[in-house]
């Protein structure tokens, strides 16, 4: 069985290297970034005024957000 050069596995036919540890966990906080980004955009959109003082709350509850996504979709 060939070995993989790049991640020392089975060669098998549709051998795909497993993701290194730090793109996962960059990919991981880019979600969150994005998801907490995504989160304050919808308060402003929703609340341009500032009426509901939530903006910790809505950048926390879209980091979940973006990284349950970022999660379901690797899976
Ligand atoms: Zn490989």
């Amino acid at each position: 069985m060939a070995t993989c050069p790049y991640c020392k596995g089975h060669l098998t036919d549709g051998h795909r290297c497993p993701r290194r540890r730090i793109y996962v966990v960059a990919e991981i906080v880019a979600a969150a970034i994005a998801g907490g980004l995504g989160g304050w955009i919808l308060l402003l959109a929703f609340d341009p005024r500032g009426v509901v003082t939530a903006d910790g709350l809505a950048i926390g509850a879209g980091m979940l957000v973006g990284i349950g996504i970022n999660r379901f979709a690797r899976s």
